[in-house]
C-alpha cells in the first residue's frame, strides 16, 4: 500500500522529489512538468483572471509528506514563502502517525448569503411575511442555479434576524445554500441579488446589500488528533499545554496562535487555487464567535497522559469554479490530493492547520523558534548573495555556528571563499 511517510525527503534533489509525487499520484509526465513549470500559468489565462495585468508572480510550491487522515494517504501540496512551515507540517504529521493520524469530519457545505433589507418601520412583522413565502424564495433562488440544483444543491432554508444598528432597525435575510462542490460566492451572490425585488415587494422595504458571508458556521471542518507521549519525549505534554493555556486567556497571543495554524491552512488553499482572504476571514471571525478572541485549536491530555489537540473552523473551500478550474498549476494540485469533494479537502486542510499548530506549540515550548529558522534564514542569505552547493553549505554552516547571520556577513564570507 502507497505511504506518505518518507524518510529523508527534503535531502532528495528537486527531481527525484517530483518523481516520488508523481508516481504516489499518479500524474502523468504532462502533469508533472505543470507543476514544475513557473510559466505554468499562460500569460492569456492571467489576462483574463484580474485586471490590469503585467505579469505573473511564482512561489515556491513544496509536499507536507506524512500525512494520514481518515486513514488515508495524502502528500499535500502547499504554495508559501514563509520558511519552516512545510518541514514543520512534515514533522507533526509524522510525530501524529504513532496515534493513528489525523480523524477529520465535515458539517457540509452550507453558505450562508445575506440580504439587508432597511426602511422598514416593522421588520419582525416583516421577517414572519418572509418566513410565510419561504417556499416562493427558495424556488426563485433554485431557479437560478439549475446545474446546483442538479447535483443535490440549492437553498435549504431561510433564516431573518432583526438588528439594531446605528442607522435604524433592518431586517437581515439569510439564505442558507448547499453549494456542493464550490466554494459558492458567485453561486449564492447571484440567488441574493435575484430574490430582492420579490422580498422588496413583500415586505415594502428597500433592500441594498446582498452578498454571502465569510463567516461560513453551517460549513465546518473539523480534525482530531492525539500524540503519544512517548513520541513527544519528557515534559513536552505539559509544555504544550501551558503554551494552549496562555493563548486560551490572551488575545495578544491567540492571534499569533491562530496565525501559525493559518501558516499551514493557507499553503494549500492557495496550492488549489481557493480564496484564502475567503479562509482567513471566517478563520479570524470564528475565532472571536463567543464575544472574545480564541484559539482556534484546542490540546488537552488523555487518560494515559498522550496529547490530544482538535480544531474546528470554517472551511469555504471548492474544486469547481475560481481559480481552481482556471490555474493549471492548481488543477494538478487537486490532482496531487487525490481528492473528489470539496469535503475531503476541507478535511485535509484543517487537519494541516492543527498538524501546523501542534509543531509550533512544541518548538515554542521547548527550544524556541529561532534555531530552526536561523538555519534556513541563512540558507535564504547566502542563495540572495550568490552562493551555490558546497560553497552555499560552507557559508551557511559558518553563520550558524559564529550565531552571525546577517546579510553583510554573508556577503563578507562569500567574497572571502568565493575567490580562494
Ligand atoms: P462559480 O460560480 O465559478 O462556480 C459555481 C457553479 O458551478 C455553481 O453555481 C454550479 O452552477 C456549478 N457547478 C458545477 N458542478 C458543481 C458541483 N459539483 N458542485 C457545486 N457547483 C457545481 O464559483 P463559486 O464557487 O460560486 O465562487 C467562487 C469564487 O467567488 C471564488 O473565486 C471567490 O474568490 C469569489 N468570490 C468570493 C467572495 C467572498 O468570499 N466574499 C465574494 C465574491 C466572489
Amino acid at each position: 500500500m502507497k505511504s506518505s511517510s518518507y524518510r529523508g525527503f527534503y535531502k532528495l534533489p528537486l527531481e527525484e522529489r517530483l518523481r516520488i509525487i508523481s508516481e504516489f499520484a499518479e500524474l502523468s509526465d504532462e502533469e508533472s512538468n505543470i507543476l514544475r513549470n513557473p510559466d505554468a500559468l499562460p500569460e492569456e489565462i492571467a489576462d483574463h483572471m484580474v485586471e490590469n495585468v503585467i505579469g505573473r508572480f511564482t512561489l515556491p510550491m513544496g509536499v507536507g509528506i506524512n500525512f494520514k487522515i481518515n486513514g488515508k494517504e495524502y502528500m499535500i501540496p502547499m504554495v508559501t514563502e514563509e520558511p519552516s512551515v512545510i518541514a514543520a507540517a512534515s514533522n507533526a504529521a509524522k510525530m501524529a502517525r504513532d496515534g493513528g493520524g489525523f480523524h477529520a469530519s465535515y458539517t457540509g457545505s452550507i453558505m450562508i448569503s445575506q440580504i439587508q433589507i432597511t426602511d422598514l418601520t416593522n421588520p419582525n412583522y416583516a421577517a414572519i411575511t418572509i418566513q410565510e413565502h419561504k417556499e416562493e424564495i427558495i424556488q426563485m433562488c433554485n431557479d437560478k442555479d439549475p446545474v446546483l440544483v442538479k447535483y443535490g444543491g440549492g437553498v435549504v432554508d431561510v433564516e431573518t434576524r432583526v438588528l439594531d444598528t446605528a442607522v435604524g432597525k433592518m431586517l437581515i435575510v439569510h439564505l442558507k445554500v448547499n453549494t456542493l462542490d464550490a466554494m459558492g460566492a458567485n453561486a449564492v451572490n447571484t440567488m441574493a441579488e435575484s430574490v430582492a425585488p420579490y422580498l422588496e415587494e413583500i415586505t415594502g422595504g428597500r433592500v441594498y446589500l446582498r452578498i454571502l458571508s465569510n463567516l461560513a458556521v453551517h460549513r465546518l471542518a473539523r480534525a482530531r488528533v492525539q500524540v503519544q507521549k512517548e513520541t513527544l519525549g519528557e515534559g513536552v505534554v505539559d509544555a504544550i499545554l501551558r503554551a494552549y493555556a496562555f493563548a486560551e486567556v490572551d488575545p495578544f497571543r491567540a492571534a499569533t496562535h491562530n496565525k501559525g495554524i493559518m501558516n499551514g491552512v493557507v499553503p494549500v488553499v492557495l496550492a488549489t487555487g481557493n480564496d484564502t482572504r475567503a479562509i482567513e476571514s471566517g478563520a479570524h471571525a470564528y475565532a472571536s464567535i463567543t464575544g472574545t478572541y480564541k484559539p482556534l485549536t484546542v490540546w488537552e491530555k488523555d487518560h494515559d497522559g498522550n496529547l490530544v489537540g482538535t480544531i474546528e473552523l470554517p472551511m469555504a473551500v471548492g474544486l469547481v469554479g475560481g481559480a481552481t478550474k482556471i490555474h493549471p498549476q492548481a488543477q494538478v494540485a487537486v490532482k496531487m490530493l487525490g481528492v473528489k469533494t470539496s469535503s475531503e479537502l476541507a478535511m485535509i486542510i484543517a487537519s494541516v492547520g492543527l498538524a501546523q499548530n501542534l509543531a509550533a506549540l512544541k518548538v515554542l515550548a521547548t527550544e524556541g523558534v529561532q534555531r530552526g529558522h536561523m538555519s534556513l534564514h541563512a540558507r535564504n542569505l547566502a542563495t540572495t548573495v550568490g552562493a551555490k552547493d558546497d560553497l552555499l553549505e560552507q557559508i551557511v554552516s559558518i553563520m550558524i555556528k559564529e550565531k552571525n547571520v546577517r546579510l553583510e556577513y554573508a556577503e563578507e564570507l562569500f567574497n572571502k571563499l568565493s575567490t580562494k
